[in-house]
């Protein structure tokens, strides 16, 4: 069948589905159907085309395409249009994929329940009462139910795996520096990564391949050879995986149902020959308290630009509103105004988190604490790795909950971050699987970590489950 073909599936999905998920938004499925169109008139005329040739691929709404809206589900870019792509949208463009559009997601990629969206909650297709997890909440949805076979996301904490685990999708967060963050819109720079979501391993091993590699508008991106990860994960392994199961991953918190899932993905590691052992992981205990320090503070300092001057929303109005603002000048009142009516209650927090974290006085107690910690606990993968080729465990330490079920308790919703957040922290990257389903018949999700830059034995270890 034609590329339009295909496409006019997704797109007849999206038309059912959509009203009911809230994972894509603005949705026009005329430029992806134009798109095809062009690419199967290329095809007749046997000119050669890219490795992703009329795969549909949604993209989050934090990842900027050229001359379309990109608001990160906030108001304060209700407006936005870049005038430039990044760089994994000029990547795809180039290997023919079909942009189908941009997903809800929580602001500024701030939550793990796509709540926090200025556009209202994404659903899950397993249950629309249910969240589909965050902050790639409409990604997780969107490749869940269909309306996209693949889709892109971010993963700052977690953000690309939680949503996975929860919608029972494959979620890839790739080692830091593997893909450009040029052009994705910064919440955390140290910890932010771009990925892919896809039904089937395979998938997310094709997009990594077309979006992987070094880009001179990224410093921090790496200048590594990309390997073809399909045909890596087709071919045997050289030798027995060794897999390693962390004793910290067990603790309190943890669903019995998720526990069991991944004793159980253990048991078919070991019956394919792999051998699993006990490791430690002892300071990843640490990961929260770190991560909600270190995540907030380069937050604090990425968002001081939106303040109505050059970047953001503008507020209209803003005259003094007390005593107090009757002394300041106009211009300060406009960013104060500005900022009020442009961040919704979650990024307020973590600005004011971020602010008082690196405040003289305080930064040292906590800031630099908390970069202490991170580096204990890349210390601690840098030990394991020296035994085992991967890490098991859990994604989420609970399937989907009800949406409004976290919400008003910000503790709970960062103690979701408790099994992803260390490989944010350590920069290594980490997949999230599915691991079957709950007895109420909710998914299951499966993490496995690997060393930073060896995604080939990740996504050949995740091969094992399919
Ligand atoms: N849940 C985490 C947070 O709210 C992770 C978000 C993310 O990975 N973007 O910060």
């Amino acid at each position: 069948f034609s590329s339009e073909e295909a496409v006019r599936g997704f797109v007849d999905r999206v038309v059912a589905y959509n009203a009911r998920l809230n994972a894509l938004l603005d949705f026009d499925p005329e430029p992806a159907l134009e798109q095809a169109r062009a690419i199967d008139a290329r095809r007749r005329s046997g000119e050669p085309l890219g490795p992703l040739a009329g795969v549909p691929i949604a993209i989050k709404d934090n990842i900027c395409r050229r001359g379309e809206p990109t608001t990160c589900c906030s108001r304060m870019l209700s407006n936005y249009r870049p005038p430039f792509d990044a760089a994994v949208i000029g990547k795809l463009r180039e290997a023919d994929a079909i942009l189908l559009g941009r997903l809800n997601m929580d602001e500024f990629a701030m939550g793990s329940s796509n709540e926090t969206s200025a556009y209202g909650p994404a659903r899950n297709p397993w249950d629309t009462d249910r969240s589909p997890g965050g902050s790639s909440g409409g990604a997780a949805s969107a490749v869940a139910a269909s309306l996209a076979p693949t889709a892109l996301g971010s993963d700052t904490g977690g953000s690309i795996r939680q949503p996975a685990a929860l919608t029972g999708t494959v979620g890839l967060k790739p080692t830091y520096g593997r893909v450009s963050r040029y052009g994705l819109v910064a919440f955390a720079s140290s910890l932010d990564q771009i990925g892919p979501f896809g039904r089937e391993v395979a998938d997310v091993a094709r997009v990594l391949s077309v979006i992987a590699g070094q880009d001179p508008r990224d410093a921090t991106s790496v200048d590594l050879p990309v390997p073809d990860y399909l045909t890596a994960i087709e071919s045997k392994g050289e030798r027995p995986l060794r897999v390693g199961i962390a004793r910290e991953f067990f603790g309190e918190g943890l669903d019995p149902e998720i526990e069991s899932a991944v004793r159980e993905a253990s048991r078919i590691f070991e019956s394919e020959g792999a051998t699993v052992s006990k490791i430690s992981l002892p300071n990843t205990t640490q990961a929260i308290p770190a991560y909600y320090i270190v995540a907030p503070a380069e937050a604090s300092s990425n968002l001081a630009r939106y303040d109505g001057t050059i970047f953001g929303h503008r507020a209209e109005d803003f005259g003094p509103k007390s005593e107090v603002e009757k002394d300041l000048p106009a211009l300060i009142r406009m960013m104060m105004a500005s900022r009020a009516e442009g961040f919704g209650p979650e990024v307020t927090r973590r600005i004011m988190l971020g602010t008082f974290v690196l405040s003289a006085g305080y930064a040292d107690q906590y800031y630099v604490r908390a970069l202490k910690v991170r580096r204990l606990i890349r210390d601690d993968y840098d030990r394991a790795f020296r035994d085992v080729d991967v890490i098991l465990g859990p994604t989420s330490p609970v399937p989907a909950f009800k949406v409004g079920e976290k919400i008003s308790d910000p503790l709970a919703m960062y103690l979701l971050d408790v099994y992803t957040g260390p490989a944010n922290l350590a920069g290594i990257p980490g997949i999230s699987l599915p691991g079957g389903l709950t007895k109420s018949g909710l998914p299951i999700g499966i993490q496995l970590q690997a060393p930073a830059f060896a995604e080939e034995t990740l996504l050949r270890a995740a091969r094992t489950f399919e």
